[in-house]
């Protein structure tokens, strides 16, 4: 994982957007042995996940999707500044339908749809990251049946599907071939899924980088068994705020993003400056 900047000394100024990073809301500890909720945010209390909502609202925040970001193609209302809400590796506790049907009202989705509802002028907007679906890893958010379902569901919402691998190996030490092989591999799960989808943004696994970098160019396109793939926008894990498309500093390859530690996220969503 790419080193955390500390949130206390970030202010969110008119030149730069938070992407939040998110994986677990009130899941099993994110490390053995550890606490149930990490100092790192990897796993947040639900509630929490509810307030920090709460916080983005009131400070005039409006949620857009990772594509329309980096594209630069925003229409928000007058007054309010863009926030990207973003979720690795389709954990169960992002999107979770109870036995009786119905969403559950603690899972992540539960929670937007519920806010929404709430909140008419907050829409359904973030971006899921997706890692393929396998014998080996199980499907996205692992209902098994609820699969396409599900993901059906948060395009219908207007919710974004990005690409999070087909294993999730650390990107450090593959070789050229593998690393073309797990990008295109995601890729190609979500579009067997849904032929006409687009695919336009990858997130690494643990935010990691391949270390030869020779090989970097693959993160943006390549093909792999016949399957090719194009990526207009490649997320990190951590690194404090991106700056938006246009601005010096803004990377569309390496964006930066903050991780959602309660209460230092809520600060830093608190100090927004010029
Ligand atoms: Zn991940």
């Amino acid at each position: 994982m790419e080193a955390l900047i500390a949130l206390a000394f970030l202010v969110v100024t008119a030149g730069t957007v938070p992407v939040i990073c998110y994986h677990e809301f009130g899941g099993p500890p994110e490390f053995s042995g550890g606490p149930q909720f990490d100092v790192h945010g990897l796993n947040i209390p639900i509630s929490a996940f509810r307030q920090q909502l709460e916080v983005m609202e009131k400070q005039g925040y409006y949620p857009v999707n990772m594509r329309d970001l980096i594209r630069g193609k925003l229409s928000i209302p007058k007054g309010r500044r863009p926030i990207v809400l973003t979720f690795d590796d389709g954990r169960p506790t992002q999107f979770r339908y109870l036995e009786n049907g119905s969403i559950d009202p603690n899972c992540a989705v539960g929670v937007m749809v519920d806010f929404h509802h709430h909140h008419p002028d907050w829409p359904t907007r973030g971006t899921f990251y997706i890692i393929a679906g396998s014998d080996e890893n199980g499907v996205p958010f692992d209902q098994e049946d609820l699969e396409r379902q599900k993901l059906k569901q948060l395009l219908d919402w207007g919710f974004e599907l990005g690409n999070h691998t087909l294993t999730h190996p650390s990107f450090k030490k593959l070789t050229r071939r593998q690393l073309l092989h797990e990008i295109s591999g995601g890729d190609a799960y979500l579009k067997r899924l849904f032929p006409s989808l687009k695919v336009d943004t990858l997130a690494l696994p643990y935010g990691d980088l391949p270390e030869n970098l020779n090989d970097r160019n693959v993160l943006v396109k390549g093909r792999s068994v016949g399957h090719a793939y194009q990526n207009i926008g490649v997320l990190l894990v951590g690194g404090g705020l991106s700056h938006l498309p246009g601005e010096k500093g803004f990377d569309p390859f390496r964006i930066p993003r903050v991780l959602p530690i309660p209460g230092a996220v809520e600060k830093l969503l608190t100090s927004a400056g010029p």
